[in-house]
């Protein structure tokens, strides 16, 4: 069943400090014992005052000191080590959540992109938070609460029997009927608690996507129909909410009367007993008591079930991420490369991201070390396919890559990646510094080196125009600098980590033809003696090339020099001609 299936692995998430857990659990358990003994000693109290008149003062009063330093020891007792093992057991659900969010936070930064491209980042960290909060819900409820359910149910539900069984059964009687109206409202709210779940991840995709794209919002006067949609999906999932509360409120109704029937029960049974001389007043008190406290015990229950139940989905959802496996998996025995000379070729390789529609087709090419290749064709011709293959974004589903002759699925991912540096078209930044978002290139880059790359960058001057220097803070995602600025950086980035192969996203977007004479001369500097991947879109960057390759529907329909190509008027001569038109229009 599901749910013994996700406690358990809740529970087995305590492994990491298994002694403790075990010795914590163990001590509950003898604490949880104890406090059920109070109701025995209450009914042999009772029992002796009963039978104090046929006893002499002296020897009531030994008995009754006896009874009372007994009770004490328990009660007290109990209640100090309940004291300290909760405290050591909230102690650790506060360790392990901050390490289960740890874990999650680290599986999630090596999926690959493949899983990131279907998930929303909001969505994502709800997916976190939410689960490690719940998590710690549940370790604190098994050291608080589910040991002592147990132990009610196993030691005391049976020596009750023993006690009285007529008494016991009654209990037991209860104890299912708690069982059974559990397992039945579970059934009927089961699918109703995962749609609604479905809804809070929806509110928090939306969520996380406006707050992203506040801009965009803003300039496109999208603050009403944002705000609707997010009230829609608050009323719906308030609708789907509702009926799963009325089932539980139901529940609730239904456990609360048959718990004030079965104490009305013991009382007018033990008093029937009572009279025919099989049950003395103090064992019919202890009933009580045990009815009591087992009532309030399968309460907190119910509760905890109820409360896993509308937790599961997301408990679902957390461990679902924890278990993705990467698409692309990091050979165990991996090579370490070393700095690569930079020789890459692609053989024959097929790929489609749906394993319907091809993306690239038997391509093939071979690009020796420090040379420059530009990929041209119209969108959706593959370019970038192509090149994020070579980085391993995505594996293809067949051919293969070499980087100097070593196929690239045999080198460690962290060695491949640091021989590869990335310039996209739109660079993003972190919400840190700009030093700290240029050290990401080489974390150990010292200030004279940042510097040096930002000077070849041509990002020096703009950089000491800002108000602290390399210290000013850049917005969520570099939003207070200009996009040729970003561009400045994330090419200084790339200087700093050195790969001996580029992949570059040329930016096709509008630039003032200063910053774009500033930034194609950065970009040589960052080109020279690497095996450079243009996305190329700007005629003087193709013209430079050592090779062109035309792409057109996933295959590669020409390639060679510009001028070759050019004379052979073929694709890449309409494509130039096109793209002059459109310079001399402007
Ligand atoms: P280009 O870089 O030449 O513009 P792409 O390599 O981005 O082309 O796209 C090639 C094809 O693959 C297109 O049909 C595109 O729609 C599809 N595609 C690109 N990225 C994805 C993705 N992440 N998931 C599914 N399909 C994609």
């Amino acid at each position: 069943m599901e749910f013994f299936r996700v406690y358990g692995r809740v529970i087995g998430l305590l492994r990491a400090e298994r002694g403790l857990a075990i010795g914590l659990a163990l001590a509950n358990i003898v604490v949880a014992a104890l406090q059920f003994y109070e109701p025995v000693l209450f009914g042999k109290v009772v029992d002796l005052l009963g039978s104090a008149r046929d006893k002499s003062t002296e020897e009531l009063w030994q008995e009754a000191t006896q009874l009372l330093i007994l009770w004490a020891v328990v009660g007290l007792g109990g209640i100090a080590a309940n004291i300290v093992v909760s405290l050591q057991a909230d102690r650790m659900a506060h360790r392990r959540r901050l390490g289960a969010m740890a874990s999650f936070f680290e599986h999630v930064l090596v999926l690959p992109f493949a899983f990131h491209h279907g998930q929303h980042s909001g969505r994502l960290l709800k997916i976190m938070l939410t689960g490690v909060d719940h998590l710690f819900g549940i370790w604190l409820s098994f050291f608080r609460e589910n040991l002592a359910t147990f132990v009610a149910l196993f030691v005391m539900l049976p020596l009750s029997l023993f006690m009285n069984w007529r008494l016991g059964l009654l209990l037991i009687v209860l104890i299912i009927f708690f069982a059974i109206s559990n397992a039945w409202v579970v059934s009927r709210t089961d699918r109703l608690q995962h749609e609604v779940e479905d809804y809070h991840s929806q509110l928090a995709s939306r969520a996380g996507d406006a707050l992203g794209n506040i801009h965009l919002i803003q300039s496109f006067v999208r603050l009403r129909a944002e705000t609707g949609e997010m009230h829609r999906i608050i009323r719906e999932t308030l609708a789907a909410q509702f009926p799963v509360l009325n089932w539980w409120a139901l529940l609730s109704v239904m456990t609360r009367a048959a718990s004030t029937i079965t104490v009305i029960l013991i009382f007018v049974l033990g008093t029937w007993l009572y009279t025919k001389g099989e049950a003395t007043v103090g064992e019919i008190v202890s009933f009580m008591g045990f009815a009591t406290m087992l009532i309030s015990r399968m309460d907190q229950a119910s509760g905890f079930v109820s409360r896993i139940f509308f937790q599961m989905p997301a408990l679902a959802d957390f461990f679902r991420v924890l278990d993705s496996q990467s698409t692309v998996p990091d050979k165990p025995n991996g090579i370490d490369i070393g700095r690569a000379r930079g020789n890459v070729s692609f053989e024959d390789i097929n790929f489609s991201y749906d394993g319907k529609r091809p993306a690239l087709v038997h391509f093939s090419l071979d690009v020796s070390a420090g040379t420059t290749v530009a990929f041209v064709g119209p969108t959706g011709a593959g370019k970038s396919t192509a090149l994020s293959l070579l980085h391993r974004m995505w594996d293809a589903q067949s051919g293969v890559i070499r980087i100097d002759g070593v196929d690239h699925r045999d080198i460690k991912l962290e060695s491949l990646r640091r021989n590869i540096g990335v310039v996209f078209q739109d660079s993003t930044m972190f919400y840190r510094s700009i030093a700290d978002n240029m050290r990401i290139g080489k974390p150990n880059a010292t200030q004279a080196e940042l510097e040096a790359a930002a000077k070849l960058a041509e990002a020096h001057d703009f950089i000491m125009r800002q108000p602290n220097g390399y210290e000013t803070m850049v917005g969520e995602r570099g939003m207070t600098l200009s996009g040729g600025e970003r561009q400045r950086l994330a090419i200084a980035r790339a200087l700093l980590k050195d790969p001996p192969i580029l992949i570059l996203d040329e930016a096709t977007s509008a630039l003032d033809s200063v910053t774009e004479a500033r930034i194609q001369k950065a970009l040589k500097v960052l080109m020279q003696g690497r095996t450079t991947f243009v996305i190329a879109h700007r005629l003087s960057t193709i013209r430079e090339a050592n090779l062109v390759v035309v792409f057109e529907h996933g295959r590669v329909v020409e390639k060679g020099g510009y001028k070759e190509l050019i004379e052979h008027g073929g694709a890449f001569s309409r494509l130039v001609a096109t793209q002059q038109a459109g310079i001399e229009a402007a």
